[in-house]
């Protein structure tokens, strides 16, 4: 982690869930780590008339876990909370909290820098950054910077308005959009793993590479979101962000160095060179689907139509799997497969790469090497090779080399929120989403949802499945198949 930094950070949505399970233990994290130290104070907003005082409790109670240590540094770090009941719709509330903000930057030697978080629904975002602008809350004498969760707009056209707006109070170079994809170990983890090992850079291209598989799996249904999730299905919720950020760094070419320039330059370009499906090509290359009821391990699980806050006809997708075809010349006729849903068979983030088997050699055809990359639950990665079978002379088996990043050490590291915040409050946008990357991801979504808008079929799978079997037939069409079956038993997931 990095040097200390002074900041006033001011949390739009400060009583929310993703405050209270993710940006809480994130803060305490760098705070824990001395980046959060002595000259930061954190303003929470909401709705809610809340005083300091339960506010600091709430905060305490988010970052809590058994240990004594914990429990007494949380106190310290609570100490620097501040909630400001706010309505981000009515001007006059951003006059005291501009007020509110100046008097914890004297008090804690801050210095004029500003750190705004959005993490309320997308519906304010423009609102509250109108707002930054119009009642001058932006200082001009430290860093202003925003941070923007996730969804970015609904399609292209709502995301454009959406930047449009952002970018009359805040220039790119101040705007954190995030996807927290990026912040994990084993997502950023992808690029050492590419450019710092010659054995995987000199075949990382078409002439080697067979095909690539994305998975991102849940195991859990809609859980308690089912308001939102009817607005969004899968394919914007998955993949036109996390996916294709996975997707980004597995296929894009090596950037000149790792600043924020370099990598958005090479990802930006990467999401250019995407092969364009049409929307008549559409249904030969997507399927989407949705979970039906299914007693898992003597538990009846509703399906997907009969949740809480579901239309009974509802359209939306809880599954997608895609064949995603790259014009970049390294990887032109590479397929890559990406699948995600929930309520399939288990958990896991993986990523497998296929290399060309040798058809016929020495000795004979063989098994395809593979790497696979472990992003979550467990962080590691497994590489297949060809090893002689024991005591059979010239016969091949696939062995498996294997490493996993040791849990207890794994926890100790930064979570992906904690890391993020970390690198805003540094200036380093390398791990968040410039707009031309939004830009393009929405275009090639758009699309498909264009497509499926016309479409009244929707495949279903039971819960507990791995999605429907036309996701199988997207891939045995051309000799292609799942790498990763939870079905089966497999040692290494
Ligand atoms: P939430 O509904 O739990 O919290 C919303 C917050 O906004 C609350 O603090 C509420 O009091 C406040 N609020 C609502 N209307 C307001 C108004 N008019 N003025 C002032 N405050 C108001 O939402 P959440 O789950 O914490 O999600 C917040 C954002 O983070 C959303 O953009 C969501 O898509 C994104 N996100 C959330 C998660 C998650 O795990 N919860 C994950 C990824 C992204």
């Amino acid at each position: 982690m990095s040097k200390e930094i002074s900041a006033v950070i001011t949390l739009f949505g400060g009583s929310g869930d993703l405050a209270q399970r993710k940006l809480y233990p994130a803060l305490f994290g760098l705070y824990r780590r001395g980046v959060l130290k002595d000259h930061f104070a954190v303003i929470g907003t909401a709705r809610r008339p809340w005083s300091d005082e339960h506010y600091r409790d709430i905060v305490r109670e988010a970052v809590c876990d058994d240990s004594i240590e914990a429990t007494a540094q949380a106190s310290a770090f609570a100490s620097h909370f501040y909630y400001q009941s706010h309505d981000v719709t009515d001007a006059a509330h951003y006059t005291t909290l501009k007020e509110l903000a100046a008097q914890l930057d004297e008090q804690y030697a801050v210095g004029g820098n500003r750190l705004f978080y959005m993490a309320m629904a997308p519906n304010f975002f423009a609102t509250i950054a109108s707002h930054l602008k119009s009642e001058a809350l932006l200082t001009e004498d430290g860093f202003n910077r925003l941070i923007i969760e996730k969804p970015f707009g609904h399609d292209y056209a709502s995301a454009a308005a959406l930047n449009a707006s952002i970018t009359a109070t805040f220039d790119e170079r101040q705007i954190y959009r995030i996807d927290h994809y990026l912040g994990k170990e084993m997502a950023q983890a992808i690029l050492g793993l590419r450019f710092g090992n010659p054995l995987l850079r000199g075949v990382w291209h078409k002439d080697y590479i067979h095909d690539i598989q994305i998975t991102l799996a849940e195991a859990v249904g809609v859980e308690e979101r089912a308001g939102y999730y009817e607005t969004s299905g899968a394919l914007r919720d998955m993949v036109q962000n996390h996916v294709m950020q996975l997707l980004a760094y597995l296929t894009m070419d090596e950037p000149s160095a790792l600043t924020p320039e370099a990598v958005h330059e090479v990802k930006a370009r990467a999401f250019d060179q995407l092969h364009r499906y049409t929307e008549a090509e559409v249904a030969a290359n997507f399927v989407r689907g949705q979970y039906t009821a299914a007693t898992i391990a003597g538990t009846a699980i509703p399906g997907y139509r009969e949740e809480d806050g579901v239309a009974q006809q509802s359209m939306t997708e809880t599954f997608v799997a895609g064949r995603i075809l790259t014009d970049a010349p390294a990887f032109a006729g590479v397929p890559i497969f990406i699948r995600t849903g929930k309520r399939l068979t288990r958990k896991s983030t993986q990523v497998t790469v296929t290399f060309k088997p040798q058809a016929a050699g020495l000795f004979g055809a063989q098994p395809a090497n593979t790497l696979t990359i472990y992003v979550e639950p467990s962080e590691g990665f497994s590489l297949e090779l060809n090893g002689q079978a024991l005591g059979q002379t010239n016969v091949l088996e696939p062995e498996e080399l294997r490493f996993r990043h040791d849990p207890a050490a794994a926890k100790a590291a930064p979570e992906a929120y904690e890391r993020l915040i970390n690198d805003a409050l540094h200036g380093d946008q390398t791990n968040f989403n410039h707009w031309n990357e939004l830009a393009q991801t929405w275009r090639y979504v758009d699309v498909i949802l264009a497509a499926w808008a016309k479409d009244e079929t929707m495949p279903t799978y039971a819960a507990g499945t791995m999605g429907p079997d036309a996701a199988t037939a997207l891939l045995e069409r051309d000799g292609h198949h799942w790498f990763w079956q939870p079905t089966r038993i497999q040692m290494a997931d």
